[in-house]
């Protein structure tokens, strides 16, 4: 079954819902959207806060919000830093409140609206994709349709399946996991706000929900999760009871419908588009840290972006997915810098190696004297990708050079421009996958 567009959309959350509405609001061009029906126990993601109400206006979708059960949000309050509860109150935002959301019911409630508006909404998997020998993309899915389109938008969230397909790598900067988990049962305290509160090795949140329900997050790195086989019950909720606030929600009436473990991580694709025809959005394109409550917001405002810059690539203009890759780069640097601010508002556990990490800013120490180690083994993508990092490698040479004088050496070296964070945390990862040695200006070695 082949079927002819203007746009595929590989995707049917958030993003790729909005990227196909905002499309079709600028002009009546033939979108064609792949969506694949999860057979999941419960979506993620409930937060909206109230900023988002004009993204929703300006996407027409301000009535998917209202006609559905969610519940208000009276803001987010939090134990950070120490066991005292701040409350940031939305009562005081011109915004208004802002929503706890029925998942599962708004992202239908988006799909339905793309479908109404004259989407043509493709029910399977994404397989593959092809470029015909016409210019046009072929989209192939698992039950043997294609889609024969000038322009493929991926917004398959953090698999960034499409764009996976092309070769563009996918750059993590941390192994931030969550287990999710559900509860039947209303919570008595916080049942308005986002409960959100830091332990030693993460952070935990929780959030009531329509219909009598709440989750709650366990926030580690993936190995944590794995290594205290956190995705049992019996060992996830003691750890929650611990926690001063959330395990006052878990009276004995909450009843534990199931638990999920989902990646949580910040990445974001190493080029998030090309003027050849095709761009990622929403958590494709770059993915924050839940603790910013940001993901869908972000889905929504870059849904309104990507459909500026492609209409703008169809109408044969060119530089403006250019301009939106670098939008998302710069984007997600400013959230770098953001995420390094919160987690080092938390003091308790400095050497926790969880805290550790997301709170080194400087990862290199001026003075250190850094040297190739002759270490051969592949180099995964990580703050930059793997050929960025075999690169920054060979600028150094054979020569051991200090490391003020070596992030110079390296930023003239590269072609591409990274922020001097990017460019320092990249280095400090190469020490520490052992590819970098270090040496202090006496010859010692440097503990880390
Ligand atoms: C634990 C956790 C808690 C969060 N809490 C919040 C919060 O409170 N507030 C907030 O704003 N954000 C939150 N987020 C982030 C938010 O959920 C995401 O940013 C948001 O869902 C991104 O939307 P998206 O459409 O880009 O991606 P997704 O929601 O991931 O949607 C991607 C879609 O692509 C589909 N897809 C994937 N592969 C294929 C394929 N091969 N074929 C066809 N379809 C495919 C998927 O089925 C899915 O429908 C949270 C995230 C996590 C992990």
């Amino acid at each position: 079954m082949l079927t002819e567009c203007d746009v595929g959309i590989v995707g049917g959350g958030v993003a790729g819902c909005g990227t196909a509405i905002a499309l079709r609001n600028r002009r009546p061009l033939s979108i064609a959207l792949i969506h694949k029906a999860e057979a999941r126990l419960f979506p993620v993601g409930e937060t909206l806060q109230p900023q988002a109400r004009e993204l929703a206006e300006k996407l027409g979708i301000l009535e998917e919000l209202r006609c559905t059960p969610h519940l208000p949000s009276n803001g987010v309050c939090s134990a950070w830093g120490d066991s005292t509860l701040a409350y940031n109150d939305y009562l005081f935002k011109a915004s208004g409140k802002g929503w706890l959301l029925d998942r599962a019911a708004f992202d239908l409630s988006l799909l339905d609206k793309a479908r109404r508006g004259g989407v043509h909404i493709v029910e399977s998997s994404y397989s593959r994709l092809d470029s015909g020998a016409d210019g046009r993309w072929l989209l192939s899915t698992r039950n043997g349709a294609v889609i024969r389109c000038r322009f493929v938008v991926d917004a398959t969230g953090r698999r960034s399946a499409v764009a996976d397909g092309l070769g563009v790598p996918r750059i993590r900067f941390d192994e931030l996991h969550a287990v999710y988990a559900l509860w039947e049962g209303r919570p008595e305290v916080f049942p308005h706000h986002t409960l959100v509160e830091s332990v030693e090795s993460g952070w935990c949140y929780a959030a009531a929900l329509p219909a009598e329900r709440f989750v709650t997050a366990y926030f580690t790195d993936k190995a944590q999760i794995k290594a205290n086989r956190l995705t049992q019950p019996d060992r996830l909720l003691p750890l929650l009871s611990r926690a001063p606030h959330i395990g006052r929600l878990l009276s004995a009436s909450s009843k534990l419908v199931g638990t999920r473990v989902v990646v949580a991580d910040s990445s974001m694709l190493d080029f998030a588009g090309s003027e050849k025809g095709w761009l990622a959005v929403g958590d494709a394109a770059s993915a924050y840290d839940p603790l910013s409550s940001l993901g869908i917001a972000k889905a929504l405002g870059g849904s309104l972006a990507a459909a500026g810059a492609i209409d703008s690539w169809l109408g044969g203009e060119s530089g403006e997915i250019d301009a939106y890759c670098r939008n998302i780069e710069s984007g997600f640097d400013q959230y770098l810098a953001q995420r390094h601010h919160y987690y080092g508002l938390e003091s308790r556990w400095k050497k926790d190696p969880f805290w550790k990490q997301r709170q080194d800013w400087i990862g290199i120490h001026p003075d250190w004297v850094l040297q190739r180690s002759g270490l051969r083994k592949k180099i995964p993508n990580r703050i930059v990708s793997s050929e960025v990092l075999e690169q920054i490698l060979a600028a150094f040479g054979d020569e051991a050079r200090r490391a003020h004088e070596a992030v110079r050496l390296v930023r003239g070296a590269l072609q591409r421009r990274f922020s001097d964070y990017r460019l320092i945390q990249a280095m400090r990862y190469l020490v520490e996958s052992g590819h970098l040695a270090v040496q202090a200006s006496d010859g010692g070695v440097f503990g880390l």
